[in-house]
C-alpha cells in the first residue's frame, strides 16, 4: 500500500518506516497516498488528519494527546475512515483486558505509568483508556525518567491481598505490528474514528 508517513524521523517513525518497507508498503507524499500513519505531536494531529481526509486519505493515528471529537467529526463529515490505538502494542491490549477482568473481582486499583522523559503528554493515553475501561475513580500516577520507554502497571488492591499487572515496552519494534494490522484494516473501518486496537484484534 503507498502510505504517507508524518513522523518518519521520530523515536517510532525510525522504526516504523523501514518496518513498513520490509513488510511491503511505498512511503510515499500524500498526494499518492492510500493511508496517512500519524507518529506526531499531540497539537500537530488535527491539522494532519483534515490534509489527509482532504487529499482522500484515510488516517492511522499513533501520536496520543490530540482531540478525539474533533478528529472523529472531521472523519465522519469526509465519509472516511481513521483509527487511534493508544497503545499498538499487542502485550498492553491484553494488560488492559486482563485489568478490566481483574476490577471486576478487587475493590480497588491505581495506574502507574512510566515513560522516556521527552513524552509531551500525561497521563498517557494508554493509562487513560485503561482508566475508562476499569470504571469508577482510578488515580493515575506518571513518571517521566531516562532511560524507560513505556511501561505500565495496574495495582488492584484488596483486603489482604495485591496484584499487580505489568506490561513493558522495551524498543519501539513492539509498535510495529499493530500498525500493520491497522493498514490491513483501514479501509474496511465505518467513516469517523475508530478506537482501540482490541477492535481490530477481536473483529
Ligand atoms: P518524537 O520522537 O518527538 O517524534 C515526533 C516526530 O514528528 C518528529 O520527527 C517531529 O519532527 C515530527 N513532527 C512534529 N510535528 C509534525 C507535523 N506537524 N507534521 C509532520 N511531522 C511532525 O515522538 P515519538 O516518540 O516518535 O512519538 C510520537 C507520538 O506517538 C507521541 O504522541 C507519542 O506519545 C506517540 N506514541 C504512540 C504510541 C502508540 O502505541 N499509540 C507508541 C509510541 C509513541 P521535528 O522533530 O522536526 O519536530
Amino acid at each position: 500500500m503507498n502510505v504517507h508517513l508524518l513522523g518518519e524521523r521520530g523515536k517510532v517513525g525510525r522504526v516504523l518506516g523501514p518496518a513498513l518497507v520490509g513488510a511491503g508498503h511505498r512511503l510515499v507524499p500524500l498526494d499518492e497516498a492510500v493511508a496517512t500513519v500519524d507518529f506526531t505531536r499531540p497539537d500537530a494531529v488535527v491539522e494532519n488528519v483534515r490534509n489527509s481526509l482532504k487529499s482522500g486519505s484515510p488516517c492511522v493515528i499513533g501520536t496520543t494527546g490530540f482531540d478525539q471529537d474533533e478528529v472523529d467529526r472531521l472523519a465522519y463529515d469526509a465519509g472516511l475512515p481513521c483509527f487511534f490505538a493508544p497503545n499498538f502494542a499487542v502485550g498492553a491490549v491484553l494488560m488492559m483486558r486482563f485489568a478490566e477482568e481483574a476490577a471486576a473481582h478487587l475493590p480497588r486499583a491505581e495506574i502507574v505509568e512510566l515513560h522516556h522523559e521527552s513524552k509531551r503528554d500525561a497521563p498517557s493515553g494508554t493509562a487513560k483508556a485503561t482508566a475508562d475501561r476499569l470504571g469508577g475513580e482510578v488515580p493515575i500516577h506518571s513518571v517521566r525518567l531516562p532511560g524507560l520507554v513505556a511501561h505500565q502497571e495496574v495495582l488492584l488492591g484488596g483486603d489482604g491481598q495485591l496484584l499487580t499487572i505489568r506490561h513493558d515496552t522495551f524498543s519501539r519494534e513492539a509498535f510495529v505490528p499493530g500498525v500493520l494490522l491497522a493498514l490491513d484494516r483501514i479501509l474496511g473501518l465505518p467513516p469517523g474514528l475508530t478506537v482501540g486496537l482490541e477492535a481490530l484484534l477481536d473483529a
